[in-house]
């Protein structure tokens, strides 16, 4: 193993997003050592998100620049901080950006993965990054930053897994898919015999698709206005299928009718208000449970308010409702035993520094997921 990292720079390939929207730029970073309760990993493979996009193009947020992307990844421990006696040099591990302390008040109750020790501490390492560029501080994204051949991250947010698990493929764990299964499984409790409609069919809504699958709905509909989406969708268990764009009514109207007045559960995985209120009002009455999963902070979201008077409910979930530690390396064994697809959402595999390439591949709905190598031969 290699501990000549211990206590030095690392200096390594990055793609740094300098300001937004304009392309990512590879460049020579220097990664410091892990200080207390730190970790340095070599990122194996990195999934690119639509967050990774939302942040580049959508949020305007100009006082996180100059920063490195990335946060749905895999790779291996390279060293340790002081403090640090869950992980050795070695370890397989998927970085999280929700970390779990296990002390916190949420995270010591099972409703919730808000951790609130790490929320704080890691993920906004805005003022403590470990990266630096040309004498320039690099802002982490999310804590993680994982678009880098090296990254640091706080104890807390690190699950160690299988070390037989492939790490080119469990990376899309770090995200997408907890995310969108977990939505479905722990946030909605998408219980057996039920009708679910999904809106937006990118990795995090096909994983949704799974997860109402794995939990026993009888129907699933498939919403997406890319109708290229299908026939994957078909793959991970959706049983109808509706292009929005191939009605002139509104689509909660559409569902309605198809299923005697709405949905069971709906799951909105697009990122946009106008979404999160159809996905609401496609629910049934009386019952409806709707979960909003997409991300944006750009607009305020609404309904009328007899929506919910008359029994909907509206929810959120972030990552699927996954404590990581413990739920990370459930999902990497649910993968090695089978049940849980992976290899299926990843249509495209690169080199970092073809990561612009990739992202117009997700801006023009090209891709489900593009894994990035840091580490080409
Ligand atoms: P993606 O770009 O791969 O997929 C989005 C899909 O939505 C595309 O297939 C697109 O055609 C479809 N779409 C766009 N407009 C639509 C509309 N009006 N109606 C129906 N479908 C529409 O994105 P992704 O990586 O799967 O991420 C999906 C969303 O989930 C993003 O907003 C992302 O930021 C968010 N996300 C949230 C969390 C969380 O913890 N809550 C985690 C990861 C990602
Ligand atoms: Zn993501």
């Amino acid at each position: 193993m290699k501990t000549l990292g211990l206590c030095q720079v690392i200096k390594c390939k990055a793609a740094v997003a300098w300001e937004p929207n304009k392309p990512l730029v590879i460049e020579d970073v220097e990664v410091a050592p892990p200080q207390a309760n730190e970790v340095r990993i070599k990122i194996v493979a990195t999934g690119m998100c639509h967050t990774d996009l939302y942040i580049l193009f959508e949020s305007m947020k100009k006082e996180s620049f100059p920063m490195i992307l990335g946060h749905e990844a895999a790779g291996i421990i390279e060293s340790v901080g002081p403090g640090v006696t869950e992980f050795q040099p070695g370890d397989k591990v998927i970085p999280l950006f929700i970390s779990q302390c296990r002390e916190c008040r949420f995270c010591k109750s099972p409703k919730t993965n808000q951790c609130e020790k790490g929320w704080i501490e890691t993920q906004h390492v805005l003022k403590d990054s470990r990266f630096t560029c040309k004498g320039k501080k690099i802002e982490q994204f999310a804590g993680t930053s994982t678009f880098s051949q090296y990254t640091v991250v706080n104890q807390m947010a690190v699950a160690k897994i299988d070390p037989s698990a492939p790490l080119d493929k469990v990376c899309l764990i770090g995200c997408g898919i907890c995310t969108g299964y977990g939505a479905a499984v722990n946030t909605a409790k998408v219980e057996p015999g039920s009708t679910c409609a999904v809106f937006g069919l990118g990795a995090v809504g096909l994983a949704a698709v799974m997860g109402c699958k794995a939990a026993g709905a009888k129907k699933i509909f498939a919403v997406d206005i890319n109708p290229e989406k299908f026939e994957k969708a078909k793959v991970f268990g959706a049983t109808d299928f509706v292009n929005p764009k191939d009605y002139d009514k509104p689509i909660s109207q559409v569902l309605a009718e198809m299923t005697n007045g709405g949905v069971d559960y709906s799951l909105e995985c697009v990122g946009n208000v106008e979404v999160m209120r159809s996905a609401l009002e496609s629910c049934v009455k009386g019952w409806g449970i709707s979960v909003v999963v997409g991300w944006t902070e750009l607009h305020d979201v609404a309904t009328r308010p007899v929506q919910l008077i008359a029994g909907r409910t509206w929810k959120g979930s972030m990552f699927g409702g996954f404590k990581g530690k413990d739920g990370v390396p459930e999902m990497v064994k649910a993968y090695l035993g089978k049940k849980l697809l992976v290899d299926e959402f990843i249509t495209h595999n690169m080199t970092l520094d073809q990561v612009n390439d990739a992202i117009e591949l997700m801006k023009h709905g090209k891709c489900i997921r593009t894994v990035l190598n840091p580490f080409p031969q």
